[in-house]
């Protein structure tokens, strides 16, 4: 989908007019491309006293050999690729001054594509109420940096539980890097679980079976091709009618296909008796399949209510329950819906989407502590803009309004969204779990 008003900023008219009139500014993002390194400059990395994050973190930095820097006089003229900073030893709102004085001298030596990563403990899982308060705070310095931060750079907070530093490194490496590129302004959440970190950083999802549903195209098509250039084998699920575009797609990505209609009385059976037959049961499960059927609630028949909640919330928890049930999805494994901003502030003309959606959020919150036994994941992604052709075909002017109400100034892409189900779906994440994080540039819509 053309971006025009991306491409008339960036021509040296648009630039002096964007300048000028204070318009908004969108930047280029950079994306992954196989084989490129984590971060492509120095990281700057601080710590308050008494955090307890440095080792975890260095490590990582060390692994993925980045030039670390302990103090901004290193640095020089450079420009830093990323601004890492462990808050855990904050105990007290008198000691949030830490903050401001790692990042308030550097921040505007921040590169184009930058990072900014706070790192702190759960709010609810800290002794004193002074402590638990002082990590709230957090949330808020993120967000509002990651308003601030230019040149398409991202701002993000990381809570890691006691116990849980060895399980930082897929979720550092996935912030650090190009793969986040559309993420900003979130907060997650790492417990404590046995990290089975990759052999291969590149091929994490080797020897793993992953089913997308809705894989013929769009946010579907983009996932079921990062989950195979991750290395799994992907099992691609679309409706009869999408028949020809699912083949090709399951072609390309080396995978198999399924016809199956997700809203069918029949389908969690056949679903999971496919997977178990052919696959040995299934690691990876993303319930991407998702329709709008939009009007406002006073005009909407029951059929536009109905389809929109089957298709978005209900199959998937009749799936889920078939597959879990009968352990079709292997212990250790991951399921990851799609909800939407919708889901979270709600949007005009979709009461039926947004419950839908809301509901996704539902299923993480319900189901996430239930499996941790099992070591299953459950976390959700709520995409903002991306450009699809379900948003090309909104009106220009709301059209326009959706992809600059955001800190980056532009619409996601559908790899925007499959590269953060790859890291909810890594062996190293094992313990992302009960997370719903957003997609969407940092939306102004919603929290
Ligand atoms: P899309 O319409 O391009 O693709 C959806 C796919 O789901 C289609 O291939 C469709 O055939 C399939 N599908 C629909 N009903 C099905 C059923 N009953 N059984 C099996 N497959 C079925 O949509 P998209 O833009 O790629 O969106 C993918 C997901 O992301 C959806 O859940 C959507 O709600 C969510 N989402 C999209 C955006 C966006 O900006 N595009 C934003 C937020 C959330």
């Amino acid at each position: 989908m053309t971006d025009r008003y991306q491409q008339l900023a960036r021509s040296s008219v648009g630039r002096m007019l964007v300048k000028r009139l204070g318009l908004p500014n969108p930047a280029p993002l950079r994306r992954y491309q196989p084989g490129q390194p984590v971060v492509d400059g120095p990281v700057l990395f601080g710590s308050a006293p008494k955090g307890r994050l440095g080792d975890a973190v260095l490590g990582v930095l060390k692994s993925v050999e980045a030039t670390v820097l302990t103090s901004a006089a290193e640095a020089g003229e450079q420009r830093y690729a990323a601004l890492v900073f462990d808050a855990t030893g904050i105990e007290r709102s008198e000691d949030l001054g830490e903050l401001y004085r790692f990042f308030h001298p550097v921040i505007r030596q921040l590169g184009s594509n930058g990072r900014v990563i706070v790192l702190g403990t759960q709010p609810e899982l800290v002794d004193s109420p002074r402590q638990s308060v002082a990590q709230r705070a957090l949330e808020g310095f993120t967000r509002a940096a990651g308003k601030e931060v230019q040149r398409g750079g991202t701002a993000q907070l990381v809570y890691v539980a006691p116990g849980a530093e060895d399980g930082l490194a897929a979720t550092l490496r996935f912030f650090l890097s190009a793969r986040s590129a559309y993420v900003s302004g979130q907060v997650v959440r790492i417990g404590t679980a046995p990290v089975g970190e990759p052999a291969d950083w590149e091929k994490p999802l080797a020897g793993k079976v992953a089913l997308v549903t809705g894989a013929a195209r769009g946010i579907g098509e983009a996932i079921a091709e990062v989950l195979s250039r991750d290395g799994a084998h992907v099992v691609c699920l679309d409706i009869p009618a999408a028949g020809e575009d699912l083949s090709k797609v399951a072609n390309r990505v080396r995978g198999t296909a399924i016809q199956l209609d997700i809203t069918s009385a029949d389908a969690p059976t056949k679903l999971a008796e496919h997977l178990r037959e052919r696959h040995g049961g299934v690691d990876i499960v993303v319930h991407n399949a998702g329709i709008t059927r939009d009007k406002t609630l006073g005009r909407m028949d029951d059929a536009r209510w109905d389809s929109a909640v089957d298709v978005n919330l209900s199959a998937q928890e009749r799936i889920n329950e078939v597959l879990l049930r009968d352990n079709v999805i292997h212990d250790g494994g991951r399921l990851i819906g799609l909800s939407s901003i919708s889901g979270i502030a709600g949007n005009f003309g979709q009461t039926n989407y947004s419950t839908s959606k809301a509901g996704v959020i539902g299923v993480v919150q319900a189901l996430a502590p239930a499996l941790r036994e099992r070591g299953i994941t459950v976390n959700a992604v709520a995409p903002g803009f991306i450009e699809t052709r379900l948003t090309s075909a909104i009106p220009l002017f709301t059209r326009e309004a959706g992809r600059r109400m955001n800190s980056l100034a532009q619409g996601g892409l559908p790899v925007d969204v499959a590269e953060t189900i790859a890291w909810f779906a890594s062996p190293g994440s094992a313990g992302v779990t009960g997370n719903v994080v957003r997609v969407c540039g940092q939306s102004l819509l919603g929290a």
